[in-house]
């Protein structure tokens, strides 16, 4: 592999990402992971420059025994108003069966205050453990875990903590819709990958990479959510994900792996692993910075998600908060604790396969209306995880692409159905013949009703 020089930075840096691995031992296995001096000669500029938070990066000192802290602002406890929560918990494995929890005094107290920028110590111990579980990471292999207020708060900062104005960047296309604004308000150079229904066209993004212009820095980083996408529902093949991060090895850059939908997986199994799992195999460890979300799967309300990977880029995202949102809802992670120490990993699996089944019944139920209402207008390729379908609009004459946008949002909004044209998923919002519709909240005859209708629309456009 090629030095890489990184000209985003003030003084151009250049580090040979194969020359200066570190070869930690974890176990009696070897791995090779990239040394911190490499991860802050990628980081933002933005990120170099944050300004050291005196209060908060001493707020750990606090639990040290014996210490009387005259340090942080905290509003006396005793003060607010709620004395007592409550709630009713359902049995992961039988919903009829609920339990009463009452949250302790302490807890209550911890959940109303204040709390660590990184979130607390319960809710990250047990995503450790759940990266353990799910993806085969141990702790202190070179990585760590930030808790954020959702996914979305920690896209944004992982983007802002490596990305600079104006940088060239990488997203699948389509793409999660949150996540091209981040970059345009950069004026960032967005280049779209082509994806299909095994996911990233690994051979047009290799195609971009060694074509790209010698006197242009190559994109940082690469974004795409590997199952159940969000809008093409597809869940990326193992060969692809391999492909994938080969190049980004290749052509230095990460993989910002943004998976919210990972527990609502109901395809066959074994599912391909995660890119976080994959890059562990390889022994190659500190390309992927994984999102994950607790808002499919225990409530999106709580906005809770968390970010695992390399320190220095877990760091520059915890000095972010300090100056953004202080830490994540403590009374969510309060309540997500109470709910998840509770079931233990078993009862964590056994819910999200119930709630995977529940989506997939979903699925089914959708896709039986589309063939009785949509076969004869629209292509689809079923997807295996997550909570939309993605199909094509046959309206295009003469075998040319459609456009999906003028039938959405006029003809179908008129016959009373909503739903998203595919352009709202393309960062240079191309024309697309595609729809995105959400098959989560209805039932049988709305959904019948919601196809009949777009059916009239459709053919009404012709
Ligand atoms: N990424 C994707 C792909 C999503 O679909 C969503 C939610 N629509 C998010 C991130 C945001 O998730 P969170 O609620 O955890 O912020």
């Amino acid at each position: 592999m090629s030095p890489v020089v990184t000209h985003s930075d003030d003084i151009p840096v250049v580090v040979e990402p194969t020359k200066v691995v570190n070869t930690p031992q974890i176990g009696d296995v070897t791995f090779r992971t990239l040394p911190d001096e490499y991860f802050r000669s990628r980081l933002s500029t933005t990120a170099k420059n944050r300004a050291f938070d005196g209060i908060r990066s001493v707020l750990h000192l606090e639990q040290r025994p014996g210490i009387i802290s005259l340090l942080a602002g905290k509003p006396h406890s005793s003060t607010f108003p709620i004395t007592s929560l409550n709630f009713t918990l359902r049995d992961p494995v039988d919903p009829t069966i609920e339990t009463p929890i009452n949250l302790s005094q302490e807890e209550l107290d911890l959940g109303l205050q204040y709390g660590p920028t990184t979130g607390i110590q319960p809710l990250i111990e047990w995503a450790y453990g759940l990266q353990k579980a799910a993806h085969g990471r141990n702790e202190g292999e070179g990585w760590s875990i930030t808790i954020g207020n959702g996914a979305q708060d920690l896209i944004y900062k992982a983007v802002t903590a490596l990305v600079n104005p104006g940088d060239a960047v990488l997203t699948e296309a389509p793409v999660y819709a949150g996540v091209p604004p981040m970059f345009q308000t950069m004026l960032c150079d967005v280049h779209e990958v082509e994806t299909d229904a095994d996911g990233i066209d690994a051979s047009s993004l290799r195609a971009l990479l060694e074509n790209w212009p010698t006197d242009k820095p190559k994109p940082k980083v690469l974004y795409t959510v590997p199952y159940g996408c969000n809008p093409t529902g597809m869940t990326a093949t193992l060969e692809r994900r391999l492909k994938v991060l080969q190049l980004a090895r290749e052509h230095d850059f990460f993989i910002l792996e943004d998976d919210p939908y990972h527990y609502l997986y109901y395809g066959p199994h074994p599912r391909p692993p995660s890119y976080f799992a994959l890059e562990k195999d390889q022994l190659e460890i500190g390309r992927v910075i994984r999102l994950d979300s607790l808002s499919k799967i225990l409530s999106s309300g709580l906005r809770l998600g968390f970010a695992s990977g390399p320190n220095v880029i877990i760091k520059a995202m915890n000095d972010h908060s300090t100056v953004s949102n202080l830490q994540p809802n403590s009374l969510s992670q309060i309540l997500a604790v109470a709910v998840l120490s509770r079931w233990g990993y078993d009862g964590f699996f056994k819910h999200s396969e119930r709630v995977s089944q529940f989506y997939k019944t979903k699925r089914d139920v959708f896709e039986a209306a589309m063939r009785r209402h949509l076969s004869d207008v629209a292509e689809w390729t079923s997807p295996e995880a997550g909570m939309f379908m993605w199909f094509k609009l046959l309206t295009g004459s003469e075998g040319r692409e459609g456009d999906s946008d003028e039938i959405i949002r006029t003809t179908a909004l008129e016959r009373g159905v909503l739903a998203l044209p595919g352009t709202v998923f393309f960062p240079n919002k191309r024309k697309s013949a595609y729809v995105r519709a959400s098959f989560s909240q209805l039932g049988e005859k709305e959904v019948d009703e919601a196809l009949r209708r777009l059916r009239t629309a459709i053919l009404d456009s012709r």
